[in-house]
Formats: C-alpha cells, sequence, structure tokens
C-alpha cells in the first residue's frame, strides 16, 4: 500500500518532470532537476560586526580580530533581511555563502531561488528550486515558485521575441529603402508579415516582388498565403495555381502547394465565395 504521504511526493516529482521537460522542449536550462549543485563562486566570509566580507581563506577580521562568521543561519537571517529591505543582490549574494557553507540548507536555498527569480535570472532560479524538490518535493511553495519562475521566463522571452520583431522589420525596410527593388526583402518581408498574422501587409511588398520578378514561383504561393488568409480565397487559389505553372518539375514545394489549392478549390464550391 502506497502512503498518502507517498502518494503526494509522486504527484509533485510528477508535475516537477514534466515541467522540466517543458524547460528542455522551450530550449531551457538543460539543468537536470536531481542534481544538487551549490553555487558557482568564491565563499565570501564575513565580520558581521564590522559589515566586510573577505575570501574563504581568511579566518578572522583584520579590522576587529574576531573570527569570521561560519554560522550558515547568520548568513542566511542577514540575507532575508536584506531582501526584505529590497536589497536583492546583498541579499542573494548571503544567501549565496549561506548554501556554500550549508548546502543542505533548504530555506536558504529556496529562498535564492526566488530571489534569482526576481532578479530576472531564472536558470539559476530552476537550478536552486530543483535542488530544494530533490531534498524535499514538499517543501511548503515550491510549486508555486516554480510557478512564478516559469512564468518570468515566459514574459522573458515574450519580451525577446518583441525585440527581435522590431529589429527584424527594422533591418528588412531599411534594405528596401536603401533599394526598393530587393527581391528578397521584400519577399521575406512578405512572408515576415505572414507569419505575424498582417496578411495585408503582406500583400503590399507581395505585390512589389512580383512586379519585378513576375516570372519567381516564391512570391506566388506567398501572395496564395496571404490572399487565403484575408478570404479571398478564388484569388488564393489563382495564385497557387501561378506558382505550379511556374515552378520547375521537381520542385519540393509542388505537392504542398498542389494541396494548399485542391484545400481551397473545395472550400470556394462549398461556400461558393471568393
Ligand atoms: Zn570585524
Amino acid at each position: 500500500m502506497t502512503s498518502p504521504r507517498e502518494v503526494t511526493r509522486m504527484r509533485i516529482r510528477r508535475v516537477l518532470k514534466h515541467w522540466m521537460l517543458l524547460q528542455n522542449l522551450a530550449g531551457g536550462t538543460g539543468l537536470s532537476p536531481f542534481r544538487l549543485k551549490v553555487p558557482k563562486g568564491g565563499l565570501c566570509m564575513r565580520c558581521f560586526a564590522c559589515g566586510v566580507g573577505y575570501g574563504p581563506e581568511s579566518k578572522t577580521c583584520p579590522i576587529c580580530g574576531r573570527d569570521l562568521e561560519t554560522d550558515p543561519d547568520r548568513y542566511f537571517r542577514a540575507g532575508m533581511d536584506a531582501i526584505s529591505a529590497g536589497d536583492i543582490e546583498e541579499g542573494v549574494s548571503l544567501l549565496e555563502d549561506c548554501s556554500r557553507l550549508d548546502p543542505n540548507h533548504l530555506s536558504a536555498r529556496f529562498n535564492l531561488g526566488v530571489a534569482y527569480s526576481l532578479g530576472g535570472r531564472h536558470d539559476l532560479a530552476v537550478r536552486e528550486l530543483f535542488a530544494v524538490a530533490q531534498k524535499d518535493p514538499e517543501y511548503p511553495g515550491l510549486l508555486t515558485a516554480l510557478g512564478q519562475v516559469a512564468f518570468g521566463m515566459y514574459t522573458h522571452h515574450i519580451e525577446q521575441a518583441e525585440a527581435r520583431k522590431e529589429q527584424m522589420l527594422g533591418f528588412l525596410l531599411a534594405a528596401i529603402r536603401l533599394d526598393p527593388e530587393d527581391v528578397d526583402a521584400l519577399v521575406t518581408l512578405g512572408n515576415v508579415y505572414i507569419e505575424l498574422g498582417l496578411p495585408a501587409d503582406a500583400l503590399r511588398y507581395l505585390e512589389r516582388a512580383a512586379v519585378i520578378v513576375p516570372e519567381s514561383p516564391v512570391v506566388y504561393f506567398a501572395m496564395a498565403r496571404a490572399l487565403e488568409m484575408l478570404g479571398r480565397r478564388r484569388q488564393a487559389a489563382l495564385m497557387a495555381k501561378k506558382y505550379l505553372a511556374l515552378a520547375p518539375p521537381n520542385d519540393r514545394f509542388k505537392s504542398e502547394v498542389e494541396n494548399f489549392m485542391h484545400n481551397l478549390l473545395q472550400g470556394t464550391r462549398a461556400t461558393a465565395d471568393g
């Protein structure tokens, strides 16, 4: 018989495993969830009386002569105080020291994960939270914290995608300003706008490309896709047909375009639109 506690643990492990899988799919951390690693970098031993930190080789404070603090809890408390005071960076540094002194200090590692996440260091946050999960899958708030990190990563990637989108459009539009007959830029821009769900914009650039290189099949398939998105199915089918007429016999997109056209014509017959 499995105890209820064991069932809970299994359930949490399953959630974590699923989460890791998603992470990997998203090109995430690549970290194993079941490896307990301590933050990289040198331990900073501190004299809390003087508020100064030294490298791990130091034993006593050169200012007051006291022994440097070796109690992980002291670093933990100071780290949490720093975080509540809004000094995330100092808090992180102290919690890292605590974790180096005692890698099994789960409260430190959990809060370090949360603090990393607050600072936008998502991969490190995941590392700490999984270290906690390995030791105690039922650690209070663990799944919520992981959810928050995932949310942070998600928004981060959306922001990045937005920035890249702006950059990509910027380059292509600049290329066209420089050379209005740059067919590659025109067609790429058309495809970009199709991907962005803006078929009318796509069409504007593709039509310009078609005027410059009327014999190029690739322009017509892109136009067909844009027209289909605009609900102009009959015209879309016409463009697909044009593609097939111009494409070489061994064209590798031929069957794809044929299917596309077939579906379009079936749809037009069924709804009699266009
Ligand atoms: Zn001192």
